[in-house]
């Protein structure tokens, strides 16, 4: 058991391990080739709290914080990268996002409903020309002055959740000549006229999990559904993204745990030269690696979780985290495979899966070169 956790984080982890190998773990391979797995499985995590974690108990979430998300989501990750990736962006992103900036209304209608997955959230940021430049947002908002109402048109690419949404949360440019000082954000339910999924990514990994467009035709939502302070909708989503990198550092930290738990149980099943294979040094010295590396990151995720609790800057350890844990999330997974050799490269066993899955680490919520950036930006400015 990990360092440093209390005896509720203990529980927790162990509640959903014991879930996920009992739920998930029998059905990843057909999830993954189905490009989809059961509502019913968001469900049965809304009933035990796993989507509102951080939800305070007032709207019927869990009361945690950001210790027990990231053990919520490492757990899920060791077995399925994809329903973790689910899981975190409903609870990092979409209800991150409403926690952040939400009104007492806003919060009282939506959480309630997002934390016992009676409801599922998406978050729309990106678009196909905004994606690491987020503040380059084409999507308009404008104020119909007339009918009291904002009329949304544009596209966000690349939701997680956004097919089986109930609710996206969703930036848009309202002053365009402000620049980023310029984006709102809106939360749009499902089924509002103008509101539509359009096309569904076929993705190299987290096939289960589904990412979408969202589009916007003339989309028009009463004064009630922005979210936070017109024009502070990229401050806020900066923030949320802050939050989410500590999610994607904790599922980096899952496939690394799964990664080494597959090479380890191979290494030694697999015989060559009448001996396990874990009997030689090449493949030992695989394996230590493996090991220290994953204890690096859990422990890096681990404090940047803590000190987002503690009420203390996190932004600079939220990024490390999530750069180191993400990068050897993806060392593991090739290192899995290689310790399969050929059985590594075929769907009988699942570390070919996590090696697609993990990839989306370095590049989600910020890839490796952005983090780099917002890391050697937060170091300079504090010579
Ligand atoms: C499976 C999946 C799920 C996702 N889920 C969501 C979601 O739910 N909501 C959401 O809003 N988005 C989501 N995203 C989008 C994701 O956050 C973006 O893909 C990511 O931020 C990168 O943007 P981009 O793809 O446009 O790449 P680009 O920004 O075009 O980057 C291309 C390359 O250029 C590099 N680069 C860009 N700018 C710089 C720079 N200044 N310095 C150095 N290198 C640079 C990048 O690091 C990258 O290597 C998801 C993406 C995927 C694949």
């Amino acid at each position: 058991m990990e360092f440093g956790r209390t005896e509720e984080q203990r529980l927790i982890a162990e509640t959903v391990r014991e879930f996920a190998e009992a739920e998930i773990r029998p059905h990843v391979r057909a999830w993954d080739e189905q490009q989809s797995f059961p509502d019913e499985l968001l469900r049965k995590m809304g009933a035990l709290g796993f989507m509102g974690v951080m939800v305070p108990e007032q709207y019927g979430g869990a009361g945690f914080g950001a210790r027990e998300l990231a053990t919520v989501i490492e757990e899920l990750a060791r077995v399925d990268p994809s329903v973790a990736l689910a899981v975190a962006a409903h609870n990092g992103l979409c209800v991150g996002h409403l926690l952040i900036a939400a009104n007492e209304d806003q919060k009282r209608r939506l959480l309630p409903k997002l934390a016992t997955a009676e409801w599922i959230g998406a978050w729309g940021l990106t678009e196909p020309l905004a994606g690491s430049d987020a503040a380059g947002t084409q999507t308009r908002a404008v104020w119909d002055e007339g009918r009291s109402r904002w009329i949304l048109n544009g596209a966000k690419t690349f939701n997680t959740n956004g097919a089986r949404a109930d609710v996206a949360v969703l930036m848009a440019m309202t002053d365009p000549d402000k620049g980023s000082k310029g984006i709102s954000t809106f939360f749009i339910e499902r089924g509002t006229p103008g509101f539509r999924v359009g096309r569904k990514e076929d993705k190299l990994g987290m096939r289960a999990s589904d990412t979408v467009e969202l589009v916007l035709e003339d989309c028009a939502v009463p004064a009630g559904n922005l979210v936070g302070e017109r024009n502070q909708g990229f401050v806020d989503a900066l923030k949320v993204l802050d939050r989410g990198r500590i999610s994607i550092g904790a599922l980096s930290v899952g496939i690394a745990q799964g990664a080494l738990e597959a090479a380890l149980d191979y290494s030694c099943e697999r015989h060559q030269f009448k001996k396990p294979i874990a009997s030689f040094e090449a493949i030992r010295n695989k394996l230590a690696r493996m090991s220290a590396e994953l204890r690096a990151a859990r422990l890096m995720v681990t404090q940047a979780a803590t000190l987002r609790q503690l009420g203390m800057p996190f932004k600079k350890s939220a990024s490390m985290a999530k750069l180191y844990a993400s990068e050897i999330g993806m060392r593991a997974a090739e290192e899995a495979v290689q310790i399969h050799g050929g059985y590594g490269y075929v769907k009988d066993y699942p570390v070919e899966k996590l090696f697609r899955d993990a990839k989306l680490c370095t590049i989600g919520e910020g890839t490796s070169e952005i983090q780099r950036l917002v890391i050697s930006r937060l170091l300079l400015a504090s010579i």
